[in-house]
């Protein structure tokens, strides 16, 4: 019989190896924890596959199950002496979901489960403080009528507030143990009025209901955004982990607390966390009370008067960094914890790799590889190469003049620019209409994710370091200013007040996570220095790559911009864009106007010196590098006015009558321009445009070469071939232009003639285009809509829902479409090569930055990647990382 549940905790063990995937990250750990001898509650964990079985089943559970769960509940029973649903000494557990990856969309923890009217009275005698068994039953009804029941838990709040207000009270301490049994009444009351029942008195029922709840959690909406955000698939469902209760809100001994073993947002090897005395579960990061630092350094740091942990239970911080050293040196990562102190006694109740900004991600990847806890393969496959993005991005200008609002803590670094939104449905909206926002709430919940997602960045009035913003944002990589509490935020009108200034929706702010300063206004930003732990990773990661990495660029200042990053070579030179240029763009319609082959060579002749400037600036910022120009790609309408008002300008400016050119721009319409005239099918047609690039390129390659005295390496590259008569035809005219530029100049640049492989016959004949060409560049983008026959600009409308069905699993304009797109480009690469052996292959279309992309080059032993400059650092470090996962 297949084993659903795994108990742990009080020396026992089911193992279950420390199985994410069947334990789920938390119970992996928990049962990871307590088998390295550290304090954690008894428990069980039932695992992930239930969650599958559960949903085939139409939310029933296998029969198995029931026995399953008393055996883990009679464990706990056993190790704590206490019994589930005993009036007199009743044992209370809480309920957690814990998917393979953390996810915030899941079902918030249950706390307290088997307190009933009965049971509350046993704990407050056996306790010998009534005031706590109270705050626990009121806490449970609270809870599990919002996440199990699902009411309105502002109800619960308000009535919250009204009994401390009519009290005279301030903070929930301040309550007392009739206070909170009084408002225990008040909570039945209203679980009654919205629900129809009494709450569950039947502590059993109470266990299979949050039970259900977690299952349930995995098909939220909350829970389904954030697996789409994340890639997580739908089928790896959830564990549920069940365990037993210790409190941090039995007085002041007690308290709750989470941790970092270093620092999440600097990296720095610096305990890092916060703690509430006399609190439980997540009072700390719900930004209720204002948390107390954990160490004396980072309270003095803060200049905050309430101790810090280190100072306030010096004891049981000393245990608390011992078991900090133990956990980093067992999973050999940053640790991010969560624990609790009952009565000065520590327990344990969560660990898992933390979350980290990129520059920490770096930081700790470098310094845990110079301490020896971990190899420099290893550093190179901890950090994930698209966070890099966050250190490649401006920060900002420290000259420039800052009008200053507040500050509040530096919960995510980085700064953003944006508009004020208060809700996360408008950021989306805003977003979606190509408007920077910032989102500003009071505090952040699972329900904002997509609103954060949305956002340039994060602000919010409430909220520590370690609330719901920060780890989410920092997890995102958002820059994020949480807990800014001389905010007043009034949602409802759409705006915020600081001392006398008021901001309102849709004006500018600026917010910098690294200082924790909110501006009025855009603020400049100035680029970043990538030196440090940045430089030493990319080292690292340089001598364990085999992929070259170039970049698409066709300005001096974009290829400057990719030298700088590390860039090998040029893989896409697109010069389409040089047309556009307003002091080219006659010529350029001159030239498509033409009535005949005289009159377009006469305005070919114009261009030629500009084309010549453009390609001499880009060898001489690229000396020494391969540079791959494509030859003219779009469909020639699009140099062409559309609007009426700029059809007379244009007009006279080529000098035709407005009659001639509207009849010619309707002659050059076409139904379907992707698969019109364009790429070689102008070479093939106009020969001499071709001709007039080729011999720009090798006028300015021998220029730089006689100027510089080193050769640039020009590679020339024909788009949309799709046979070999057609790169055959237009080798010609480059190999021509070259001989003719070689013979004016007196002397001879090497270079090479090839083509993109952009359409599914090219890649099927790439033997025989091969034997023409010298090298392929995969250009996947056109590859992409001809081989799924979608078009790119068009396919908005449906991809989401396609990836959403799990028809395909990502955007496959984002990362390859291995099955499909990625068949045809190893059967290009493997009939390319029987008839070239040396053929050069690369890729330069936008997945040439993607990661899983890039993996799948290596795979498939592409000779280099091309990325836009700034994604040039990524493909670096994906590279070695393709490499090393290929081995
Ligand atoms: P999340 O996945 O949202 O972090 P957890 O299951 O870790 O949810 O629970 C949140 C918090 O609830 C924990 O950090 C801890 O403070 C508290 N908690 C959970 N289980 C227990 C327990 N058995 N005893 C005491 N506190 C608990
Ligand atoms: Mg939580
Ligand atoms: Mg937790």
């Amino acid at each position: 019989m297949t084993q659903y549940v795994y108990r742990f905790g009080g020396g026992v063990s089911d193992g279950g190896n420390g199985d994410k995937n069947l334990l789920g990250g938390k119970g992996a750990n928990l049962d990871g924890m307590a088998s390295i001898g550290l304090p954690v509650p008894p428990g069980f964990t039932i695992s992930t596959p239930v969650c599958a079985l559960y949903y085939e089943n139409g939310g029933a559970f296998p029969d198995s199950l029931t026995a399953e769960v008393a055996n883990g509940i009679a464990h706990i029973e056993g190790i704590t002496g206490k019994r589930f649903g005993d009036p007199a000494d009743p044992l209370l557990v809480s309920v957690r979901s814990g998917a393979r990856a953390s996810m915030p969309g899941m079902m918030d923890t249950v706390l307290n489960l088997g307190l009933n009217d009965a049971t509350v009275a046993g704990l407050a005698e056996i306790s010998g403080d009534p005031r706590f068994a109270w705050d626990s039953y009121r806490r449970f009804i609270q809870m599990y009528s919002d996440v199990v029941l699902e009411l309105d838990h502002d109800r619960f709040e308000e009535a919250l507030e009204i009994a401390k207000e009519d009290r005279g009270h301030v903070l929930d301490t301040d309550m007392t143990a009739a206070d909170w049994q009084a408002l225990v009444s008040e909570y039945k009351a209203i679980v009654q009025e919205l629900w129809g029942k009494p709450f569950p008195q039947d502590v059993h029922d109470q266990l299979w209901g949050a039970i259900g709840a977690v299952f349930g959690s995995w098909q939220s909406e909350r829970a389904k955004v954030y697996r789409r955000l994340n890639d997580i698939p739908g089928d790896w469902g959830t564990a549920v982990n069940v365990q037993a209760m210790v409190f941090g809100n039995m007085g002041d001994t007690s308290a709750t607390g989470v941790a970092f073993t270093r620092d999440p947002a600097t990296g720095e090897a610096a305990y890092y966390g916060e703690f509430l005395i006399n609190a439980q579960g997540e009072d700390v990061v719900a930004g209720i009370r204002t948390p107390q630092y954990l160490t004396k350094a980072a309270r003095e740091r803060a200049g905050a008067k309430p101790l810090s942990m280190e100072e306030a239970m010096p004891e049981v911080y000393a245990e608390l960094a011992r078991v900090f050293d133990l956990l980093e040196r067992h999973y050999r990562d940053m640790q991010d914890i969560e624990f609790t102190v009952e009565r000065g006694h520590l327990w344990m109740l969560q660990t898992r790799s933390g979350k980290r900004t990129a520059k920490a991600a770096l930081k700790i990847a470098v310094d845990m590889a110079d301490e020896g806890l971990i190899t420099r393969e290893e550093a190179i496959l901890r950090v994930e190469p698209a966070a890099l993005d966050q250190l490649l991005h401006p920060t900002l200008d420290p000259d420039a003049p800052r009008d200053v609002l507040t500050k509040g803590l530096p919960a995510s670094p980085g700064a953003a620019s944006g508009k004020v939104v208060f809700d996360a449905d408008t950021a989306e909206k805003w977003k979606a209409a190509e408007q920077k926002v910032i989102l500003v709430r009071v505090e952040t919940s699972p329900e904002d994710i997509h609103g954060m997602h949305a956002a340039e960045g994060i602000l919010t009035a409430r909220g520590g370091m370690t609330s719901h913003a920060a780890v989410v944002a920092r997890g995102m990589g958002r820059p994020c200013v949480s807990g800014a509490g001389t905010l007043a935020i009034n949602a409802h009108l759409k705006l915020f007040r600081v001392g006398n200034r008021e901001v309102r929706e849709g004006e500018v702010i600026t917010i910098d996570g690294t200082t924790g300063e909110v501006m009025f206004g855009a603020v400049p930003t100035v680029q970043p220095e990538l030196s440090g732990d940045f430089g030493t990773l990319m080292e690292w990661a340089d001598t364990g790559r085999r992929l070259k990495v170039r970049t698409n660029a066709e300005t001096p200042q974009d290829c400057r911009t990719a030298r700088d990053f590390g860039a090998e070579g040029i893989g896409l030179c697109r010069t389409e864009h040089m047309f556009f240029d307003a002091a080219r763009i006659t010529a350029v319609r001159q030239m498509i106007l033409a009535e005949d082959e005289k009159g377009r060579r006469a305005a070919l002749a114009k261009l030629l010196p500009e084309q010549r400037s453009d390609f001499t600036q880009i060898f001489e910022v690229m000396v020494g590098l391969p540079c791959t120009i494509r030859l003219l790609d779009p469909p020639l309408h699009e140099f062409l006015p559309h609007a009426e008002e700029e059809v007379a300008e244009v007009a006279a400016a080529v000098g035709l009558d407005v009659e001639k050119l509207k009849r010619r721009i309707a002659e050059l319409h076409e139904f379907n321009p992707m698969l019109g005239h364009r790429g070689c099918r102008l070479g093939v047609t106009y020969p001499e445009i071709y001709e007039m690039q080729a011999r720009a390129i090798f006028e300015a390659a021998c220029d730089v070469a006689e100027k510089s005295g080193e050769a640039p390496i020009p590679e020339v590259m024909i788009p949309l071939v799709a046979t070999r008569r057609e790169l055959e035809l237009m080798k010609a005219v480059v190999d021509k232009a070259a001989q003719a530029v070689f013979a004016e100049k007196g002397r001879t640049i090497d270079y090479l003639v090839g083509t993109m492989i952009e359409l599914p016959r090219a890649a099927l004949r790439a033997a025989e285009i091969a034997e023409v060409g010298e090298f392929f560049s995969f250009g996947t983008n056109d590859l992409t809509q001809t081989t799924l026959g979608v078009s790119r600009d068009d396919a908005g409308r449906f991809l989401t829902t396609y990836v959403e069905k799990g028809i395909y699993a990502r955007d496959p304009f984002v990362s390859i479409d291995v099955e499909g797109v990625g068949e045809l480009i190893s059967i290009a690469a493997e009939r390319g090569r029987s008839t070239r052996p040396d053929i050069k292959l690369g890729i330069c279309g936008e997945h040439g930055g993607d990661p899983a992309s890039i993996h799948f080059c290596e795979q498939v032993g592409l000779d280099y990647v091309s990325a836009s400059p700034y994604r040039v650092p990524i493909a670096r470090l994906a590279a070695a990382q393709a490499a090393l996962k290929r081995e």
